[in-house]
């Protein structure tokens, strides 16, 4: 079932999402289920449960980059990471600030552990593009979203824009509400 993705401003967006109940298995695993499928027709490469108007920790991920036979893939449940290396600009963009993409600096690495769609613990080290994905979904747990984050000449150029899609004059679709 495709969900209706929250845009940027709506007040959701700033909750900081509670951990994933293992009781609920069912019910996460319905939800991870719809997730993928909202992602896959907004063509994002990750969402998190809050951007659904479900805050509870947990995010799914499907990127592939064939030119650098990049493939990540997967549920991350109650997700726990530290963030180490040095710190990267590189683009984002974020389903909830759809058509816009922007600079955000971050640390290179991370170590993350997490249940994965099959509940498994997984134990991870990551850098590149992977790390990147996972600190920006993370961010949504944490209540935050990337452009918050941008550097100076980017919040700048992306002002107004930002400002359209938080006062709603700009509305994608019938995907976003
Ligand atoms: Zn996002």
């Amino acid at each position: 079932m495709i969900l209706p993705i929250l845009l940027y401003g709506d007040p959701m967006l700033e909750t900081v999402s509670a951990p994933v109940d293992e009781n609920a298995k069912e019910d996460i695993n319905r939800l991870i289920s719809d997730m993928f499928e909202t992602m896959h027709k907004a063509n994002g490469v990750g969402l998190a449960a809050v951007q659904v108007g479900v805050p509870l920790r947990l995010f799914v991920i499907e990127a592939h980059l064939e030119r650098e036979n990049f493939h990540l893939r997967g549920a991350f449940i109650n997700p726990v990471i530290k963030e180490s290396g040095d710190l990267v600009k590189y683009p984002e963009g974020c389903l909830s600030v759809p058509g816009l993409a922007g600079n955000v600096e971050r640390p290179s690495v991370i170590e993350i552990e997490y249940l994965d769609e099959n509940w498994v613990l997984q134990k991870k080290k990551l850098d590149g593009y992977s790390a990147r994905i996972i600190q920006h979904e993370y961010d949504h747990l944490e209540g935050k979203v990337y452009v918050e984050k941008l550097d100076t000449i980017w919040k700048k150029a992306m002002e107004k824009p930002i400002q359209q899609i938080k006062n709603r004059e700009i509305k994608p679709d019938y995907l976003w509400k």
